[in-house]
């Protein structure tokens, strides 16, 4: 597992992968008191482009604010849509999720490999419309077949979704009122 010298001492790295800046708050400083972190913006499941750009930039903001280190990947929503084509009629929380959820870990386990560092994570467990127990399944199996270690988690635990949002708002950033993709913009459900 690559290790990061963070001036104070050798902490193991850490890939997150972040939904938006909003989610990652919490869970960054939580985790950022024993790992090194990065973090991983893949979120091709983020529609129309031009709010995947305004979640994007203030992932960039939190970022600059704290010194966190942060990997873009490509938004790939031709191959989103073609992975969640036939689940279009799935309620949120259903099989398209879990096929939205394994894509995006899928990618920062490759990530996770590419940079020698054994340890993923995600944020999207800190939303209470999100199924923790199914997420952390998805992550460790990905990870059991990569040998890698994938960090199982239930962030809005503790009020982590109440100090997530607390955190948020005293930075002034954009806090969108649907999951990301079209089928959810439709519906409008929660975040
Ligand atoms: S509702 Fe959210 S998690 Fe489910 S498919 Fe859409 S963007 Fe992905």
């Amino acid at each position: 597992m690559m290790a990061v010298n963070n001036k104070k001492k050798l902490k193991p790295g850490f890939l997150l992968h972040a939904c938006c800046a909003t989610c990652a708050l919490h869970p960054y400083f939580l985790l950022s008191e024993n790992f090194a972190v990065t973090l991983f913006f893949y979120n091709p499941n983020i529609h129309p482009e031009h709010e995947y750009k305004r979640r994007l930039k203030d992932v960039k903001i939190i970022s600059k604010i704290y010194k966190i280190p942060l990997i873009i990947e490509r938004y790939e929503v031709k191959k989103w849509f073609k992975l969640t084509k036939i689940l279009e009629k799935e309620p949120e929380g259903g099989k398209r999720c879990d096929v939205c959820f394994k894509m995006r870990l899928e990618k920062t386990a490759a990530a996770a490999k590419k940079l020698n560092t054994g340890l993923f994570g995600t944020t999207l467990t800190i939303s209470p419309h999100k199924n923790h127990i199914a997420i952390n399944s998805i992550g460790k199996t990905i990870a059991d077949a990569q040998k890698l270690i994938f960090y199982e988690s239930n962030f809005k635990k503790k009020d982590g979704f109440k100090k997530t949002m607390r955190l948020s708002k005293s930075l002034s950033l954009y806090q969108q009122n649907y999951c990301g993709c079209i089928y959810s913009l439709q519906k409008k459900p929660a975040p």
